[in-house]
């Protein structure tokens, strides 16, 4: 199975945490130019794939008009008829009955809705546009048209706490999603939210504090029917997000629109980052790939073990060494090392990182670079 990600970059504001290649300045005439250039470029560069994926991702989808979303997904359906799976990204503040209703039409399977937060003090300091209100309304409404719906959730906000962190998880429990992704806030770039921070507005929560919260979700979720397939990813069994399984395989994908990133014969190909050169690049019949990075294949079979640990499922050493071409048993000898260590355990001919050490999969998986 493979991916095709198309990137709708456009955003109603930039959220003070966002380092995401994401823009609020664009006007109509840009979106409708941007499609266009779009749907060329993935008509330019459409594999014969027979078992895919799609997924609208952003940025913000949701902030086309109903028109452009029309013309979008009748052309994806000439072009791509038979997904695997469709998912589309939006945002509580530009979903309406109206857009669900052309989504649901087109042969959209999957909705994933960016809540973040039902705590409209968090929503501010991650400076979304939403109100909670907002949110819990648009997620109900979502429902009464897709069966399979993921909420994206933030925990580890500044004034953040497990009181509060548990009404939105009761809350998103409430609202009888398929899927939950629950991310960590992270310090990115020179986003607003590092600068207040930096200025001592806002306090981040401790280690200590950053450990219960991932546990109480982790709880909180299993107790719910959700089974952990991935560090931050939650699913009621079956609903796991095929696209996104396409990148913790480190399996190929053809991305489309501005900074998209494809993984296509073993190579990784860059867009154009700015969506009004991307614009330009293709609608003078220029290609808008930028750059092109072919990694040695040792550095391609660490890269597979280290996306692949993220998920509860591990990784199987000598399936990675074949697919790359590395010499077998040089991946294995790493893994035991850790294993010695009691930092990964062997499932069958598969290798994982144990859950209870889930939160600090990052410090394992920089010992396996070492
Ligand atoms: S909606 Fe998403 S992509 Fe857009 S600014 Fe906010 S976090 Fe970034």
């Amino acid at each position: 199975m493979k991916g095709i990600y198309l990137h709708i970059p456009f955003c109603r504001k930039k959220c003070d945490y966002c380092d995401f290649p994401s823009t609020a300045v664009w006007d109509q005439e840009l979106l409708g130019d941007y499609l266009r250039a779009l749907l060329q470029d993935l008509k330019a560069s459409l594999p014969t794939w027979q078992d895919y994926t799609i997924y609208l991702g952003g940025g913000t989808p949701s902030i086309l008009p109903p028109g452009l979303l029309e013309k979008l997904f009748s052309t994806l359906k000439d072009l791509l008829p038979h997904p695997l799976e469709f998912t589309f990204e939006a945002n509580p503040e530009s979903i309406t009955r109206e857009k669900l209703e052309v989504l649901a039409q087109a042969g959209v399977t999957r909705l994933s809705l960016g809540i973040q937060s039902f705590n409209d003090r968090h929503l501010k300091v991650l400076g979304r546009v939403h109100t909670a209100k907002e949110a819990r309304e648009k997620a109900e409404m979502a429902r009464e048209y897709f069966d399979n719906l993921n909420l994206d959730l933030i925990f580890s906000i500044p004034g953040q706490d497990l009181k509060t962190l548990k009404k939105d998880l009761d809350t998103t429990l409430s609202l009888a999603p398929q899927h939950i992704s629950a991310y960590s806030l992270t310090l990115e770039g020179t986003t607003p939210l590092v600068r207040r921070t930096e200025r001592g507005e806002l306090i981040m929560p401790s280690e200590d504090q950053w450990l219960a919260m991932f546990l109480l979700i982790s709880q909180e979720l299993k107790g719910h029917g959700f089974r952990r397939y991935e560090i931050s990813n939650f699913a009621v069994p079956g609903r796991e997000c095929l696209h996104n399984l396409i990148y913790w395989e480190n399996g190929e994908y053809l991305g489309i629109g501005s900074s998209a990133v494809s993984h296509l014969n073993g190579k990784r190909l860059f867009r154009e980052r700015e969506p009004k050169g991307y614009v330009d690049q293709v609608l003078k019949g220029k290609s808008p790939v930028v750059e092109k990075e072919v990694l040695p294949p040792w550095q391609k079979a660490l890269e597979t073990a280290l996306v692949g640990l993220r998920t509860t499922r591990g990784i199987d050493p000598k399936a990675i060494e074949d697919r790359w071409g590395v010499e077998r048993n040089r991946l294995s000898p790493i893994l035991e090392e850790l294993q010695a260590q009691g930092l990964l355990e062997q499932v069958g001919n598969r290798w994982r990182i144990p859950d209870e050490l889930l939160p600090v999969a990052n410090e394992i998986m920089a010992k396996i670079l070492d």
